[in-house]
């Protein structure tokens, strides 16, 4: 008889197990309860950097142990984004909610690829509430991805099986007898270029149309682009309006865009990244007006949204593009009417993904436990932030600002000779003081101190934290130029 073995991964004593998981839960809920404590980020010492590069080891060590590790090691030189002085790039806060929700889905360890589970019913859940949230017909699709960068990709191709038909999939881009071109903004996230590439157009398909004052796309001159594309016999086939931009948080004339698109037919995408989730709040809604027109949308409830990372999402107005863009028959992924192959069309009809994790679960989590209305304010109050930073710029002689303060990211510098090197250093000095983090951006060729107020946890104590901070490090900057 063949030996086999009754081990298993499971703890041989689910009672210490239990002890151990408790503590750990402990430690982190300590972890979020006291962030203000501790700096936002620290420089990693190199002992702690070669603790990550040993060889895989044969031997077992104790969760104990190993948890220490991660308490002494990981948590102090993490990048810090759960906590309130973190104003750098656009990164979501997270919340105590979503990490427990983390740890059911975790537990639960479901496949959302498809088959008929409960894990997909919460997905679809989410799916309808979002279709809501932006005026989509029932009809419309949805889909969780890893972030927006994957959304855009997503975007990009069902816009190409819209133009070209589903025999793309089969002929690729090589036999076709359209040349198709694509349009963004010059403020437009680079991963609207990727998806370009990967799509197999190549970069030069995608005109960037220069912006106007307020960081928006020109529309005379997407206009005139696109006259002059059609009469050197190319097709233009999408355009991507911002909704939120990365550098300063501008919002596209979504509405003109939508107009323009349908007017030429040509396929409307929103990087709604982070703005779009703007929705949820009476005030920033308004300015998102088109949105609800748009073909296809791409965010993060990750950023705005608070959900821990990562939950990105494509909304498409056309399901069946969708479909026509991504399912695939297997014999192994055949469908039943009945038993655990029912319920199709799966989510892996959808996009790329077969295996797919429960992203769904920590936001459903996030918006049945705060609230819609609630996670609204947050964002309110993310803008009302900005506001404030503004004025206090504003206020400061030795600050100025360097782009208009549309929703909640502030660009600002302060003023020095060799201003550009002065207010790089300041930012990393400010990172390195563990005060507050911003980072930087570079605005009509001037080196910007960039915050992004994206964390619910941030109040005017942080913002005034910053300015105290920028003052004084900048001071110093300026003086051992000298
Ligand atoms: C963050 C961001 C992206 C990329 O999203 P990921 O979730 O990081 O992939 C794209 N566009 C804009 C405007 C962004 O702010």
């Amino acid at each position: 008889m063949l030996e086999t073995s009754e081990d298993t991964l499971d703890p041989s004593d689910w009672n210490a197990f239990r002890m151990q998981g408790h503590k750990m839960l402990d430690d982190m809920i300590d972890y979020l309860e006291h962030q203000r404590d501790n700096p936002v980020w620290q420089p990693m010492p190199d002992a702690i950097r070669q603790t990550f590069q040993q060889p895989l080891d044969l031997d077992h060590t104790d969760l104990a142990a190993a948890h220490n590790i991660f308490m002494g090691k990981v948590i102090p030189y993490a990048l810090g984004n759960a906590h309130p002085g973190f104003m750098g790039w656009v990164h979501g806060g997270g919340t105590p909610v979503g990490m427990l929700a983390e740890m059911l889905s975790a537990g639960l360890n479901a496949n959302l690829g498809g088959r008929d589970q409960a894990p997909i019913g919460v997905e679809r859940q989410v799916v309808q509430w979002v279709r809501d949230l932006f005026d989509f017909p029932e009809t419309a699709s949805g889909l969780f991805v890893t972030g927006t960068s994957m959304a855009n990709l997503l975007a990009v191709l069902i816009a190409r099986t819209a133009r070209l038909g589903v025999k793309v999939r089969q002929k690729g881009m090589t036999n076709n007898d359209q040349q198709l071109v694509a349009y963004t903004s010059t403020s437009a996230h680079i991963s609207l270029t990727k998806a370009i590439e990967i799509a197999g157009f190549g970069s030069s398909a995608l005109r960037k149309i220069p912006v106007n004052q307020q960081f928006q796309i020109d529309i005379s001159a997407l206009e005139s682009t696109i006259s002059e594309d059609k009469k050197t016999g190319l097709t233009p086939f999408f355009i991507a309006g911002t909704a939120g931009s990365a550098d300063v948080g501008a919002i596209d004339n979504l509405k003109s865009l939508a107009e323009l698109c349908q007017r030429e037919k040509i396929w409307f995408h929103v990087d709604g990244a982070y703005g779009a989730l703007g929705m949820l709040s009476p005030d920033i809604a308004p300015h998102l007006q088109g949105i609800e027109q748009a073909d296809s949308i791409a965010f993060d409830f990750h950023k705005w949204g608070q959900v821990p990372y990562d939950a990105g999402f494509i909304l498409v107005r056309d399901s069946q593009l969708q479909l026509d863009t991504f399912s695939s028959p297997a014999a192994y992924l055949k469908r039943e009417t009945r038993g655990m192959a029912a319920g199709s069309p799966w989510p892996c009809d959808f996009g790329p993904d077969l295996s797919r994790g429960f992203r769904a679960l920590k936001t459903w989590f996030t918006l049945k436990v705060y609230g819609a209305e609630k996670l609204g304010q947050v964002i309110s109050n993310t803008c009302a932030l900005a506001q404030y930073l503004k004025l206090r710029i504003e206020a400061e002689p030795k600050l100025e600002l360097l782009a208009p303060v549309a929703l909640n990211i502030v660009c600002f510098r302060y003023r020095s000779i060799d201003a550009n090197r002065i207010n790089a250093e300041l930012v990393i000095a400010l990172q390195e003081s563990g005060i507050a983090a911003p980072s930087t951006t570079t605005i009509n060729g001037q080196l910007a101190i960039r915050a992004a107020i994206v964390n619910h946890r941030t109040t005017s104590r942080d913002i005034d934290n910053l300015i105290d901070a920028t003052l004084s490090f900048g001071k110093i900057a300026a003086q051992s130029q000298v």
